[in-house]
């Protein structure tokens, strides 16, 4: 399967009102739901490009909508084992952190509180149909990567070590963060208690950087342990909000704010540039150039990746709105091995006993 790509695109601000709108939906065959993006080139108006997307989102598309067709299918497979990453991608203030995260309010709930909600809830299910003998953990990390470092957004700004953490591959072929702390969730209370706690530790830390959050990518990982008699299944959700696309080189001119737009700059460059390998079936892929595009790993990790291309109708936006929708529109062809993770064992079982790092033993499911 290749990486779904969606596009959506925002309403008018109250602001903007008076605006011209030059970003549409539309659909290239008579579907119900729009499935391409339409934009006039920039050089000239009567000229109209089309991005063609899995699917496509207008400013009718409310958070439950976009949740319940895009990510709700795919929470079954994460309890099957599959890891699912989905990730915002566009250009700062085109509603990415809307999207993820969304507002206090239940309907303006995002896709990461609906997400964990949806986890909760078939986590109790699968526990409940198994008369108890399946128990189910859930877990959370939540980190950023500024400047091409990793700080851990669950630990408090005075632990931070200025060089961030060091990433660590790991066995399966899989990325992570090494000494990333990890708080164990029993309801969607605790999520939501932690994750507006975390929330505001980033902007203070933020501020006190005199950073931007925009200027950082938020990577929040949800990890799922299913536990039968001494069978440990293991599998990961991961939404991550990615630092605007823009680029900073027509707004930046303080020599501070250069550094930076230059390295988040880098990391998002570098996502095009393996988007692009990936997608020519190139064989260098260049993820290991950021820290981003590692954990990222796109193409790379078995599982479902769905990415959510955020957009402005503006015309203020509009070489901005070209550049990512030209990104993304190359992401469609990157594909995915839809491969669940392996069922470990708590005690080695007699037969087949190859041990890993951890005195684990590990099966193949098939
Ligand atoms: P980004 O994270 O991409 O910089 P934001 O999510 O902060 O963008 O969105 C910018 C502004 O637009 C915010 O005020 C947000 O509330 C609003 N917004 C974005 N998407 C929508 C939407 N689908 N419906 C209503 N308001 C939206
Ligand atoms: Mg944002």
């Amino acid at each position: 399967m290749s990486v779904r790509v969606v596009a959506r695109i925002r309403p008018l601000l109250e602001s903007e009102l008076d605006k011209d709108i030059i970003v549409t939906a539309a659909s290239n065959d008579d579907r119900k739901t729009s499935n391409v993006v339409k934009i006039p080139s920039p050089k000239n108006e009567a000229e109209e490009f089309s991005f063609a997307f899995n699917s496509v989102y207008d400013n009718q598309a409310t958070q439950e909508h976009l949740f319940t067709a895009e990510v709700a299918p795919h929470l079954k497979s994460l309890f099957q084992g599959l890891d699912v990453t989905i990730f915002a991608y566009g250009v700062t203030g085109t509603g990415k952190t809307h999207t993820m995260r969304g507002g206090l309010k239940l309907a303006e709930r995002g896709v990461i509180p609906r997400l964990l909600s949806g986890v909760f809830r078939r986590a109790k299910k699968i526990t409940k149909d198994s008369g108890g003998d399946t128990t189910v953990s859930v877990a959370l990390s939540y980190y950023e990567i500024y400047n091409d470092k990793v700080f851990d957004l669950l630990e408090p700004l005075e632990k931070r070590t200025p060089s961030g953490l060091p990433l660590r591959a790991e066995a399966n072929g899989k990325t992570v963060v090494a000494g990333l702390s990890e708080r164990p969730c029993e309801e969607l209370k605790d999520f939501e208690r932690l994750y507006i706690e975390s929330n505001i530790n980033r902007v203070t830390a933020a501020t006190k950087l005199n950073a931007h959050s925009s200027r950082s990518h938020a990577i929040l990982r949800v990890k799922v342990t299913q536990v039968t008699g001494d069978m440990v299944h293991e599998s990961t959700a991961s939404a991550i909000d990615l630092a605007g696309s823009e680029d900073n080189r027509r707004t930046d001119n303080g020599k501070e704010r250069l550094v930076e737009s230059a390295a988040i700059n880098k990391s998002l460059f570098v996502l095009s540039q393996c988007i692009d390998a990936i997608s020519r079936g190139e064989r260098r892929i260049p993820f290991r150039e950021s820290k981003m595009t590692r954990i990222l790993s796109l193409g790379q990790n078995n599982g479902i990746t769905i990415m959510i291309l955020n957009l402005a109708p503006l015309r203020s936006y509009h070489l901005d709105t070209l550049s990512s929708l030209n990104v993304s529109s190359r992401a469609k062809r990157i594909e995915v091995r839809e491969i669940e993770n392996e069922i470990v064992y708590k005690q080695a079982p007699r037969m087949n006993s190859n041990s890993s790092a951890t005195g684990m033993a590990r099966q193949p499911l098939r």
